[in-house]
């Protein structure tokens, strides 16, 4: 076997594993990562689902795990944490797959399900546990889970844990772990909450950096399309079915968003589901499954439900209302284009929206290419020149709502002026750092 893989220190058991999944060369996150781990670093990988580093610590995990016999009833030696459960899942079934010829037992825990099932298998005893931080917490209040032995702690996607709010959670796992124990963290972007939590708990770490500017431009064709708000469904299912999408994933930014966009989907007579934290676990495997199996060509998520969404053959992200967190677009388009296969992501920008667009462009570092020439097209929408990131529009909370918030009247208040300032500031022509030439897009508009 002439498998580059072989170059980082593999199994033959590992080696066919990757060779019968079809994988020819590793990629760069598993190249960097593999062998230091291997030999027992920790690792701090700044990488997003898409770029495999599921295998990149699952193969290492394995590998080390399947060196020693386990005497007597099994018991955890690796703790992987996931922020939602369909990464979770994703990590299980990928354990299955590159495990499938090794003597050891994974299990995956998540809440939104009977616990029991869960519980039989811990009791019968496992060597790997994937588990969403709730659940896991559960359990182990109920005495269900020991840590005590942990070997291989690996926290995954540890910004979106952070946003999800999981970081007392986090903690308190780690006060249940054994000193002496080998720490990975994976994580899309390196805000300053993650490196501390790295520094934390990470010893003498290797650093391995897939930064999201070199994952979106090789393979995903982006393009940006000014349209109104009320024109965005009537767009989206004009493209839909002029490029007859077959596998395809629109995002919206609220879970209410996404079940209107379905049933009026639907009444154009295309078949799509929603997928989101309000629906149940089994609503939402049942979705995957229909989209995976080709029965579903539509899936419409939000951020959160999308994490780990793995389908290899999406061809087409629409992003229906632009993030307003820029990182958040890399992981969306991230969506397509995965595996080798190329990938469009159109990215639909309305009036009050053009502010989000100018903070994802200064992430990716460059100007997306507009397509203008649409029925619905808005020059409206447009950044204005020397415009700022963030949000330009807000709809004000009706009084009841304000009455509602826990926030204290002051903060809405001096976050309402900030934005007027900035609104007035960008509304002086002020170059911006990254995008102080006049846009293409006002150069190229016809202007509707
Ligand atoms: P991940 O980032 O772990 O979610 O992986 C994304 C996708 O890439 C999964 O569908 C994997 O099966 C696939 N994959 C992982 N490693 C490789 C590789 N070396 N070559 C080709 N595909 C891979």
């Amino acid at each position: 076997m002439t498998n580059n893989f072989e170059s980082l220190g593999l199994s033959k058991t590992l080696l066919e594993a990757v060779e019968s999944e079809g994988y020819t060369n590793p990629t760069p996150v598993q190249e960097q990562s593999i062998p230091p781990l291997l030999a027992g670093r920790d690792v701090l990988g700044v990488a997003q689902t898409g770029t495999g580093k599921t295998a990149a610590f699952a193969l290492p995990v394995l590998q080390i795990m399947s060196r020693s016999k386990t005497k007597g009833k099994r018991y955890i030696k690796a703790l992987i944490l996931s922020p939602t459960r369909e990464l979770a899942a994703q990590i299980g079934e990928r354990f299955s797959v590159y495990g499938e010829h090794l003597n050891i037992k994974h299990k995956v825990i998540f809440g939104g399900v009977n616990q029991n099932p869960q519980v039989r298998s811990l009791q019968k005893g496992i060597d790997v546990l994937i588990a969403t931080p709730g659940r896991l917490l559960d359990l182990i209040n109920q005495n269900h889970i020991d840590l005590g032995r942990v070997e291989f702690f690996v926290l995954d996607e540890a910004d979106r844990m952070l946003d999800m709010g999981f970081i007392r959670d986090i903690k308190k796992v780690l006060k249940l772990l054994p000193k002496k124990r080998q720490n990975l963290l994976f994580s899309a972007t390196m805000p300053k909450s993650i490196a501390n939590l790295a520094g934390s708990f990470l010893h003498n770490q290797i650093m391995i950096d897939v930064s999201p500017k070199e994952i979106t431009v090789d393979r995903i064709k982006q393009k940006i399309m000014f349209v109104r708000k009320a024109d965005k469904r009537r767009l989206l299912t004009h493209l839909i079915k002029q490029e007859k999408v077959r596998c395809g994933i629109v995002f919206t930014r609220t879970k209410h968003g996404a079940n209107r966009l379905v049933k009026q989907l639907d009444q154009s007579r295309i078949n799509a589901v929603a997928i989101h934290g309000n629906k149940s676990q089994s609503a939402r495997t049942k979705a995957l499954a229909g989209f995976k199996d080709g029965s579903i060509a539509i899936l419409v998520a939000t951020d959160i439900a999308s994490r780990g969404i793995d389908v290899d053959g999406i061809t087409h992200v629409f992003n229906y209302d632009l993030p307003n967190e820029p990182e958040s677009y890399v992981h969306r388009i991230g969506r397509t284009a995965r595996a080798g296969r190329s990938g469009i992501a159109y990215g639909f920008c309305d009036e009050s929206e053009s502010g989000y667009l100018i903070g994802i462009q200064q992430l990716i570092g460059y100007e997306i290419d507009a397509e203008v020439n649409h029925e619905f097209h808005f020059s409206g929408a447009i950044p204005k020149p020397g415009q700022k990131p963030g949000k330009i529009k807000e709809k004000k909370p009706s009084n009841k709502k304000r009455q509602n918030t826990n926030k204290p009247k002051n903060y809405s208040k001096s976050k309402r002026n900030n934005n007027t300032t900035n609104r007035n500031k960008s509304q002086q022509s002020r170059s911006n750092k990254n995008f102080s030439r006049k846009s293409n897009y006002s150069r190229n508009s016809n202007n509707r």
